[in-house]
């Protein structure tokens, strides 16, 4: 097969980072890690377990204790969070193709998504120093006020889906809000990872703020969770093992934010622009290898456009380039694993017997080995089907057709995922009644994946619990308290008042 360009200096083991410093694990316990052209093993990572876990906690929370982190003033953080994020700019091709050699994903979109989290860290430098706290006066007497702290550690886990965005999505908020970490990254994608450490140094992060643990997710995601001196948890990833956190964290009663799995609709009207929702339909689905949580992965299609519709979605999906990631043409790359692949092939051969193929299927010919796949279109997706509740997260989507609005309402609120929504309409009455009727947490009206980070992105139903962006973040990282000052002489307490 073709050569894959494999990254220079890639490093031999990939090292926790605790209080500064690069670490082996305790036990000296490895794990291998392969790129998803090859399958081979490329490195060997840190195995973290539960007395990695503590001696990184240990660290954040001394940090947090003895200070400076918590008690600086907001501008001061923001300036470290704007440090980063030139960090992190001044690295976006190295970490491009890092995340490309690892996860499979084409270069142009690993690009982009390491612009995005360089600007994750500069938009929580803005919101931070823009918070304020509230202040109430009541009447003459009593001043009311609001304090704003940081919890303590937050212990950070996230999965192999554009990991590096999605760590820093974590990491800018919490730091931001002057609460240390603890980052477990996913298992399956540890390298771009691997250049935190220097980062954060760079940065003027001081020791013990940010921390690394890697390690395979029942011993040290497991481990972070069950820890008492963690009080939040921000979790991304599969709805099952959010449900395996929840149980775990109800010890401490734990506060948990969590991103979850999705099998959003996009709800195609037959007055809707349909090129504008064809390209955006192909985008929802087929970007990011379809390994987004966001997915548009059901198409419904109103049924007097509805055979229309699904042959040019076909025809898009035989017409996207698949290909080696590191190519700049093409679209849709490897998929992470051998074991995810096969997943992913998995579903599709229940797709085969369940509903009609119309556009892939299997692995292109041009590529024999590697976890690639030929974007798929399943039409005639009936609602009982797998491949209609299931989350398959990869190139893989299912039409099915509809005759009402209730009913495209119905279908598109069938499954228990409740994450992203997209309607396709010129009737902007119908565009806002169906926003408000789709079950989800995000809702986009003749519109793609875009979105103001101040806008809480989350999901309800299996697809998560908690919101993340803008303040609705700080807040998840930050103890509020009241303070109430009597200012004036106040009338003794009563027995049967109102407080
Ligand atoms: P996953 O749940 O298998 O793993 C995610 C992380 O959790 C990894 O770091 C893993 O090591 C860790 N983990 C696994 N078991 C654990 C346990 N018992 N205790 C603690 N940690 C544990 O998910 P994945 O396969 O890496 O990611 C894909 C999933 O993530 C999809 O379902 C996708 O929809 C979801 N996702 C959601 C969002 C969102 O914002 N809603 C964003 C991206 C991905």
């Amino acid at each position: 097969m073709t050569a894959v360009p494999r990254p220079v200096d890639l490093p031999a083991e990939l090292l926790h980072h605790i209080d500064g410093k690069s670490v082996s694990s305790v036990d000296g316990g490895t794990f291998g890690v392969a790129d998803p052209v090859t399958n081979q093993e490329y490195g060997r990572v840190a195995a973290g377990e539960a007395a990695d876990v503590d001696l990184a906690v240990a660290a954040a929370r001394r940090a947090f204790t003895d200070g400076p982190w918590p008690d600086l003033p907001a501008r001061q953080r923001a300036g470290v969070l704007n440090r980063i994020a030139d960090a992190i700019e001044s690295r976006a091709d190295r970490l491009a193709e890092l995340e490309t050699f690892d996860t499979g994903l084409p270069i142009t979109q690993a690009k982009g998504q390491a612009h995005r989290a360089a600007e994750n860290f500069r938009y929580f430098a803005d919101v931070i120093v823009a918070l304020h706290e509230d202040t109430y006066l009541v009447g003459r007497k009593q001043v009311n006020y609001v304090i704003r702290q940081p919890a303590g550690v937050a212990g950070l886990i996230t999965p192999w889906n554009t990991p590096f965005m999605l760590e820093t999505w974590k990491l800018a908020p919490s730091l931001a809000s002057g609460c240390p970490v603890v980052l477990k990254p996913a298992e399956w994608s540890p390298l771009s990872a691997s250049l935190l450490p220097e980062i954060m140094a760079e940065a003027g992060v001081p020791d013990g703020v940010f921390n690394l643990v890697h390690g395979i997710g029942e011993a040290a995601g497991a481990a972070l969770v069950a820890h008492p001196d963690v009080p939040r948890l921000s979790f991304t990833g599969e709805s099952g093992t959010g449900q395996i956190i929840m149980r775990s964290a109800a010890a401490h009663l734990k506060e948990l934010s969590m991103e979850l799995g999705g099998k959003s609709p996009c709800v195609v009207f037959a007055d809707a622009d349909l090129d504008a929702a064809l390209d955006a339909a192909v985008f929802g689905v087929f970007s990011l290898n379809g390994e987004r949580c966001t997915a548009s992965s059901r198409v419904l299609v109103e049924r007097s456009v509805y055979e229309e519709f699904t042959e040019a979605l076909a025809s898009r999906a035989r017409a996207t380039r698949v290909g080696l990631p590191a190519d700049p043409a093409t679209e849709v790359g490897a998929l992470i694993h051998p074991e995810h692949y096969a997943r992913v092939l998995d579903y599709v051969e229940i797709g085969r017997s369940q509903a009609r193929l119309v556009a892939g299927g299997g692995r292109p010919d041009h590529l024999p080995e590697g976890n690639f796949l030929a974007p798929t279109v399943f039409a005639d997706v009936a609602p009982d089907a797998r491949i209609f509740q299931e989350e398959i997260f990869g190139p893989v989507v299912a039409v099915t057709p509809f005759d009402t609005e209730e009913q495209a309402v119905e279908l598109a609120n069938a499954t228990r995922y409740g994450l992203a929504g997209y309607v396709w309409t010129r009737d902007l009455a119908r565009g806002h009644r169906v926003a408000r009727a789709v079950q989800s947490g995000m809702l986009w009206v003749n519109s793609h994946n875009v979105r103001d980070l101040r806008t809480p992105f989350g999901g309800i139903k299996a697809s998560g619990v908690g919101r993340e962006g803008g303040a609705h973040s700080v807040d998840f990282y930050s103890d509020l308290r009241i303070v109430h000052v009597a200012v004036g002489e106040l009338p003794a307490p009563r027995f049967g008042a109102a407080s």
